[in-house]
């Protein structure tokens, strides 16, 4: 047995379907009082229910959740709760919200509750990703991490069918690095694990009936097992790849992990066998990028970062930044390598799975990528 160190969590999980009822009691359990409701200006029907479920512990509802968390929404976000008198946050939504949750718990140190509605699985991290002007920054911040998730099955249904699977493929992408994670936590690997057979059997059941209670149930569990991956161990190339697409192009975040993922995992398969093997017992295939590639195209989701809208002259400046900064990956980051893959990720051409017997060792930059 190797030595290993493992991060445990501190977020209070309640799950199920309809236990948005026991939200009131969670919040009393906190101590508060005056709750400032959290959403984006899609979901305020939903906001709007949760609000008179909390009845006087909740004080006003804020719509103006936005993607990549723009840091002027939030100090928005932080006056309003501030001349409110609010005492805790509560996300209604997905990542988006539960990112200016964090953007102001990390100003005002208010406790916040989230009833997540995708499968983003922000809700079990401290990473706090924000964006000003053009430019993003992520960050891990202990003081962010949620005092409480609500996991309501019922509140996903709402989620389009299409969005489901690229949000899914979204939380396969935390559990698939964490299986090859700098720090080998075994509790990670296991849930890792458990979240991808979680999601390979609910998924595909959703895009075809999206109101497929258990299937959903299925989902939101591998979501909160892959967010806790997220959480726990740092993530590598996939996610550092993503990173940078999103925020020099401007590419959908879920849609880029789903179009991705199949390519980085090609590139460091021969460097993580054991987690090739724990993704193909999830999903059987020849290889496990092979087999990645083909259950998004089950899905339905977006295949080609052309699709997408990147255009094809931007790979040299996306290699060239992926490269950039060090950060840990199981096997070398060559420009080359990021190059070649970025290429058949635009053209969405199946991946190139690099054979299993090739000698590598990891990289060593030093710093893991949030
Ligand atoms: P999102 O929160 O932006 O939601 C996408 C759209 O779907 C929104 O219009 C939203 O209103 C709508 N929606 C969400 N749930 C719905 C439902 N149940 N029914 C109907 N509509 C619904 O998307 P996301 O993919 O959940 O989050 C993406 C953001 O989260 C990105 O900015 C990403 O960087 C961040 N993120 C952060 C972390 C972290 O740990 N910090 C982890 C994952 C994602």
């Amino acid at each position: 047995m190797k030595a290993f160190v493992s991060q445990g969590q501190i977020t209070k999980v309640v799950f199920g379907s309809g236990t948005r009822s026991r939200l009131a009691d969670e919040v009393d359990a906190l101590g508060c009082r005056r709750a400032l409701v959290l959403c984006a200006p899609g979901q305020v029907a939903q906001a709007a229910e949760v609000f008179d479920l909390l009845g006087t512990r909740a004080v006003a509802v804020f719509a103006e959740a936005a993607p990549h968390t723009p840091v002027e929404v939030s100090e928005k976000a932080v006056e309003y709760a501030r001349s409110l008198r609010a005492d805790c946050l509560i996300a209604v939504g997905g990542g988006s919200t539960i990112g200016l949750g964090k953007a102001i718990a990390a100003r005002t140190g208010l406790p916040q509750l989230g009833l997540p509605t995708t499968y983003a699985g922000s809700e079990m991290t401290p990473i706090l990703g924000e964006t000003e002007g053009r430019g993003k920054t992520t960050r891990r911040l202990p003081e962010v991490l949620l005092k409480t998730v609500v996991y309501d099955v019922e509140l996903t249904l709402t989620y389009p069918p299409a969005a489901s699977g690229v949000s899914g493929l979204n939380a396969m992408a935390h559990a698939v690095e964490a299986l090859y994670a700098q720090h080998q936590d075994p509790v990670a690997f296991l849930m890792a694990g458990e979240s991808l057979d979680a999601l390979a059997a609910s998924l595909p059941v959703i895009a075809e009936r999206p109101d497929d209670l258990p299937a959903r149930a299925g989902a939101l569990y591998g979501a909160w097992l892959a967010g806790s991956c997220l959480g726990m161990v740092g993530m590598a190339l996939h996610h550092k790849v993503c990173h940078v697409l999103g925020g020099t192009f401007g590419l959908p975040h879920a849609e880029t992990h789903a179009v991705v993922l199949p390519h980085a995992v090609g590139h460091n398969a021969p460097a993580a066998p054991e987690a090739m093997a724990r993704i193909t017992r999830a999903l059987p295939g020849p290889d496990a990028a092979t087999s990645l590639f083909e259950f998004a195209g089950r899905l339905g989701a977006p295949t080609s970062l052309r699709e997408l809208g990147m255009p094809e002259s931007g790979i040299e400046e996306a290699a060239e930044l992926v490269v950039r900064d060090g950060y840990w990956n199981p096997r070398p980051v060559e420009k080359s390598a990021v190059r070649a893959l970025l290429t058949t990720a635009w053209a969405g051409d199946r991946p190139v799975a690099s054979p299993a017997s090739e000698s590598v060792a990891p990289s060593t930059s030093g710093a893991t990528h949030v």
